[in-house]
C-alpha cells in the first residue's frame, strides 16, 4: 500500500513513530494509502527545520518573496489538473468541485503575491521637535496551520500563502484522511524557489496537534475543523501563549421570501446543499420557507433532486461523490434514519438507490423540520438539506439569529430593502444576497460569528496579513545639536 509521510526540511521524511492511519478511497471503501502519525519528538523535528529557516526567510527581501509566491502561483495554475486528481482520488468530490476548489485557493496565493503594498506602514512626521513616528509589520515566526479533511489543498492555502509572503515559516498539520494534497504543495513551494524548512508538513491526529498547541517556538496556529475541536485549539493554544484563530462547524439557513424567484431559489438551494457532497463549511443545510411559498418551493427542491449525477469522481458527468467515510456515511444515515421519528417529513430519502460500493449517500430532502429535532440542532455536514417553514421574515431571523452557529447565510428576495434590512440585522459572518454561498473572494477575509469561529481574526485578505504579522511603533530622533538638551520630563508633544 502507498506510505504517506512528513515533509521536513525539503524533503519527505519517513515516521517511527509505529502509529499510522488509513486512507481511503471513498469511491469504493476500500483503504488505499497509510498516512504516518507524527510522534512528538517529529513536530519537534519539524518546528525546529522551521525555526531555522524563519532568520534567514524574515530577512529575505519583500519582492523576493513575493517572487516566490508568483512562481507558486504558475506552478499551481499548470497544474490544477494533477491537484485536482488528488483531491478526487482521496476526498472523493467529483472532478468539476475539486478543480474549483484549486481555483479558490489559487486566488489566496495571487493576493499573496501583492504582499509589498499590504506590508506598508504609516508614518508621522515632527510628532516632536525634531521626533518621527511609524509603524512597521513584523512576522511572527513559526506559525502553524491545522486544517479538516473537506478543502485539503484550498484551506492551507488559505493559511500559508500569507504567512510565508509576510516572512513567517509553516507547519502545516493536514487531515489524516486525505493528506496528499499538503505533499504535493510542498513540492511546489520548493519547486518555487522557497528554501528548505520554510513550510514543513507533519502527518498526524490529535498527538500531533497538542504537539504542536504545546510547542514553545509556534508563535501562532490557525485552525479550521469541527465547533469542538476549534474550541479545544483556541483554549489550549491560547492558555499556551499563542495567537489562535480557530475556524469550527456551521448550519448556514438560506431564507426565501415570497417575493423570490422560486426556480433561482430552488437551483440555488439544491447547488449549496448537495454540492461536494454538502461536506462544506458553507453548503446550506436549513432552507426557511415562509409558509406561502414553501409547498411550491419543497417540490421544485424535489423535482430537482433526481437529475443529479451521484457516483465517483472517475466518471467525468457525476456530479456529486461520496462522503469522506464510512463512519462518517453512517452518522449521515443516522440522522435520516431518526427523523420521522422526530416529527420531520422524509421527502426524499438519500439511503435509496446508492451504489453497492463506497461511502454514498444520495441528495436527501426533509420538511417540516424544527429546532429541537436532532437534524436542525446539529451539523451534518452531509447531502441532506431541512426544510423549515416560517410565516414571518422576523421568525426566519429570529431563528438564524438564535442558532448557535454564524458562518454563513442568505436570503432570497427581489426586494432590496428588506434584504439591506436582512444584511444589517443578521447575526452572521458571512451573508449572500440571491448567492447561497458566499465565500468571500480573497482581497476579504472568510469567517464566521459565534461558534463558527474562536478569534479575533478573520481566514486570509487583509485579516489574514493581520494575523500574521505583528505591529511595531517606532519612534525616533536624529541627532540634531539645535534641538539637544538634558530634559527629565516626561516626553510630551505640546
Ligand atoms: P475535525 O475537527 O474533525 O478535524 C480538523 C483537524 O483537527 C484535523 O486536522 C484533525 O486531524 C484534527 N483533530 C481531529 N480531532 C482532534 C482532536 N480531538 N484533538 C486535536 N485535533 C483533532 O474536522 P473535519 O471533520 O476534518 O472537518 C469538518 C468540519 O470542519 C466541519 O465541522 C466543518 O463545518 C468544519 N469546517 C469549517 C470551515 C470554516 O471555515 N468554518 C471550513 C471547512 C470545514
Amino acid at each position: 500500500m502507498n506510505r504517506i509521510s512528513h515533509w521536513i526540511d525539503g524533503k519527505v521524511v519517513e515516521s517511527t513513530s509505529g502509529r499510522s492511519g488509513i486512507v481511503y478511497n471513498p469511491a469504493t471503501g476500500e483503504p488505499q494509502s497509510t498516512v504516518d502519525f507524527a510522534s512528538d519528538a517529529e513536530v519537534d523535528c519539524a518546528v525546529a527545520s522551521a525555526r531555522t529557516a524563519f532568520g534567514t526567510w524574515r530577512s529575505t527581501n519583500l519582492s523576493r518573496r513575493a517572487e516566490v509566491m508568483f512562481h507558486m502561483r504558475e506552478l499551481v495554475d499548470a497544474n490544477r489538473k494533477e491537484i485536482a486528481t488528488l483531491l478526487s482520488g482521496e476526498h472523493g468530490k467529483v472532478l468539476s468541485d475539486a478543480l474549483g476548489e484549486v481555483a479558490r485557493g489559487l486566488e489566496n496565493i495571487e493576493f499573496a503575491c501583492g504582499i509589498p503594498a499590504m506590508m506598508k506602514g504609516g508614518y508621522s512626521e515632527q510628532v516632536a521637535a525634531g521626533v518621527d513616528v511609524y509603524n512597521i509589520r513584523q512576522p511572527l515566526g513559526v506559525v502553524a496551520g491545522i486544517t479538516p479533511f473537506n478543502f485539503p489543498a484550498m484551506v492551507p492555502m488559505w493559511m500559508f500563502a500569507n504567512a510565508l509572503v509576510t516572512g513567517n515559516t509553516f507547519v502545516l498539520k493536514p487531515s489524516e484522511k486525505d493528506p496528499s494534497a499538503a505533499l504535493f504543495i510542498a513540492e511546489l513551494l520548493k519547486q518555487s524557489g522557497l528554501p528548505d524548512g520554510c513550510f514543513n508538513v507533519v502527518m498526524g491526529d490529535r498527538t500531533s496537534v497538542d504537539r504542536i498547541l504545546a510547542h514553545p517556538d509556534v508563535a501562532a496556529v490557525s485552525f479550521v475543523g469541527s465547533t469542538p475541536i476549534a474550541r479545544y485549539v483556541y483554549e489550549t493554544g491560547t492558555r499556551n501563549g499563542k495567537r489562535v484563530q480557530a475556524l469550527g462547524g456551521a448550519k448556514n439557513h438560506m431564507l426565501v421570501l415570497p417575493d423570490a424567484d422560486l426556480d433561482q431559489a430552488a437551483d440555488a438551494a439544491v447547488s449549496a446543499a448537495y454540492g461536494s457532497a454538502g461536506e462544506r463549511c458553507m453548503a446550506v443545510s436549513v432552507v426557511l420557507a415562509m409558509d406561502t411559498i414553501a409547498d411550491d418551493l419543497v417540490a421544485k427542491i424535489k423535482d430537482r433532486i433526481p437529475n443529479i449525477k451521484v457516483g465517483p469522481a472517475s466518471e467525468p458527468d457525476n456530479e456529486m461523490g461520496p462522503l469522506i467515510t464510512g463512519e462518517h456515511r453512517d452518522k449521515v444515515v443516522g440522522y435520516l434514519a431518526g427523523a420521522a421519528g422526530e416529527g420531520a417529513t422524509v421527502v426524499v430519502d438519500g439511503r435509496e438507490g446508492v451504489p453497492t460500493e463506497g461511502f454514498f449517500v444520495r441528495p436527501s430532502l426533509l420538511d417540516n423540520v424544527k429546532p429541537g429535532m436532532r437534524c436542525y440542532d446539529e451539523e451534518i455536514f452531509g447531502p441532506v438539506l431541512s426544510v423549515t417553514r416560517v410565516s414571518t421574515y422576523a421568525e426566519g431571523l429570529d431563528l438564524i439569529n438564535r442558532n448557535e452557529f454564524g458562518n454563513g447565510t442568505a436570503i432570497f428576495t427581489r426586494d432590496g430593502g428588506v434584504a439591506r434590512r436582512f444584511q444589517f440585522e443578521v447575526n452572521v459572518g458571512m451573508v449572500g444576497i440571491n448567492v447561497p454561498i458566499p465565500v468571500p473572494v480573497a482581497y476579504y477575509s472568510f469567517g464566521g460569528w459565534k461558534a463558527s469561529l474562536f478569534g479575533d481574526q478573520h481566514m486570509y485578505g487583509p485579516e489574514g496579513v493581520n494575523f500574521y504579522t505583528r505591529s511595531k511603533v517606532v519612534t525616533s530622533r536624529w541627532p540634531d545639536p539645535t534641538t539637544s538638551r538634558v530634559d527629565l520630563g516626561f516626553p510630551q508633544n505640546r
